[in-house]
């Protein structure tokens, strides 16, 4: 399975060489399922998403503690697989970024991603198991929204109207 992640130039987002980052957890026996807009370098350096050592999976780790939610009942990923590196603060004004300076996935990245990884994971999750987006890119794949209003928010997808929009 590997070997396909790392063969993949599905998107502009590829980036093997630093680094790709596959999800962790079962899909088949997941109870929640975390998907963030994509790994930092340090995800990247270790292959884990959401790594508790660097920032945003120390905030991830944080959250999840207080929710409630074993990260090992998880099955934790991201709308694109490679890493997205940290812009110069030039670079920042002409690009959507995240709190941490990292650039955003385009959607036409993700919708790329979705078709060849994501969406074929997503499959294997059981209906009913719910999802939780971090970050705004990762809303508004999943979604189809950048309205800051519906962060917190619950709301219903099927993985085939993802199907649909990806073409
Ligand atoms: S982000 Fe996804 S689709 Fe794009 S090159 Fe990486 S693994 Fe392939």
């Amino acid at each position: 399975m590997t070997n396909d992640y790392k063969s993949c130039e599905g998107c502009s987002a590829r980036s093997h060489a630093v680094g790709f980052v596959l999800p962790e957890g079962d899909p088949a026996s997941c109870d929640y399922v975390a998907i963030g807009q994509g790994p930092g370098q340090t995800e990247a350096e270790r292959g884990i998403p959401f790594f508790p050592g660097a920032p945003a999976g120390y905030r991830f780790g944080a959250w999840i503690n207080r929710a409630g939610k074993p990260r090992q009942d998880l099955l934790i990923t991201n709308i694109v697989w490679c890493w997205l590196p940290k812009l110069s603060v030039e670079q920042r004004k002409k690009v959507p970024v995240n709190k941490w300076g990292n650039r955003e996935p385009t959607m036409a990245e993700a919708k790329q991603c979705w078709k060849r990884h994501l969406g074929p994971l997503l499959k294997k999750v059981p209906e009913k198991v719910p999802f939780f987006t971090l970050g705004m890119a990762a809303m508004e794949w999943m979604l189809g929204t950048r309205d800051s209003r519906r962060i917190g928010t619950v709301n219903k997808f099927t993985v085939e109207s993802l199907d649909e929009r990806a073409g």
